[in-house]
């Protein structure tokens, strides 16, 4: 498998980044990931603009233009043949001596990989449906900015694993905020809810996509907080994300929700997000 790195393409075993690199040192450091159907970018332009946001509220630049960053994508994918997967991109402040005060001129880190999932569109578990268990919501307060500290979310899924389950919500205030890697949604009646955006919670570029095709097939969308119990008594749940895309939630602290199978309305959001981002895909 062939990396980027700093502007190089090589091989993934010689790829080379400094100890010294802010990213590994202290996670100073954003990312994106963006999902690939039939060997092409889904929604790269979203992706490419939540992450000018998630910089400029680090206070660095974006490290090149749009088209720059999509070429690199692009020339990856080819590269590597990816046909279904994902592309995984990281932007760090840069190598310089440990110092808690962010260093004046280093240069920017610009690491890109690809990650080949065949199936992912056709994952059996988008047929049976997840479960999810609830942890309380222990990240940082700016959840909207996109970084690398990754370690509560990533001890959050293992722990739903060793439980037996797929996956956490997170809770905080008696209010579901999102899982470990994607947004998290309900349905009642027809109307499907999920958490406003704010700081709390990343602003999934998956939610957006989905939130509008909702209303273009004339559902009810909510955006505010759901506790566990609603969701718990919901007709429907499911998770959002680039490389989840819709994924249906069938149990959620043991309790089975609906029928505990995927419910119809997620069932459909994921057909229609998956033909349009087909069809929109670059
Ligand atoms: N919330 C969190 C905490 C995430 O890590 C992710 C995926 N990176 C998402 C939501 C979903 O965002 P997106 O649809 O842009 O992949």
């Amino acid at each position: 498998r062939t990396v980027y790195v700093n502007g190089d393409y090589v091989p993934e075993d010689q790829a080379k980044i400094s100890v010294f690199d802010r990213g590994f040192l202290f996670a100073d450091a954003v990312y994106e990931v963006t999902g690939v159907l039939e060997g092409k970018l889904v929604d790269f332009p979203a992706h490419a603009a939540r992450l000018a946001r998630s910089l400029s509220e680090l206070d660095m630049p974006m490290p090149m233009p749009e088209a720059d960053l999509l070429a690199i994508h692009r020339e990856l994918v080819t590269r590597n043949g990816l046909e279904e997967g994902m592309i995984y991109l990281q932007i760090t402040r840069g190598a310089a001596d440990r110092d808690f005060v962010f260093p004046k001129g280093a240069e920017q880190g610009v690491v890109l990989f690809t990650q080949s999932v065949p199936g992912l569109a056709d994952a059996p578990a988008a047929r049976r449906g997840i479960r999810i268990v609830t942890l309380p919501d222990r990240r940082w307060g700016r959840r909207d900015i996109k970084t690398v500290q990754l370690l509560y979310p990533s001890m959050g899924k293992t722990a739903a694993k060793a439980q037996g389950a797929d996956d956490a919500w997170m809770v905080e205030d008696g209010h579901v905020t999102e899982g470990t890697s994607n947004n998290a949604y309900i349905v009642k009646d027809r109307t499907i809810i999920t958490r406003h955006l704010g700081e709390e919670i990343l602003h999934g570029i998956t939610r957006a996509a989905v939130l509008r095709m909702a209303e273009e097939a004339q559902l009810k969308v909510e955006e505010r907080p759901f506790t566990v119990a609603e969701a718990q008594a919901a007709d429907e749940a499911f998770v959002t994300s680039a490389s989840a895309f819709v994924m249906p939630v069938v149990e959620i602290d043991g309790t089975r929700i609906g029928s505990g199978t995927p419910g119809p309305i997620a069932t459909r959001l994921r057909e229609i997000y998956l033909e349009e981002s087909r069809a929109n895909a670059i």
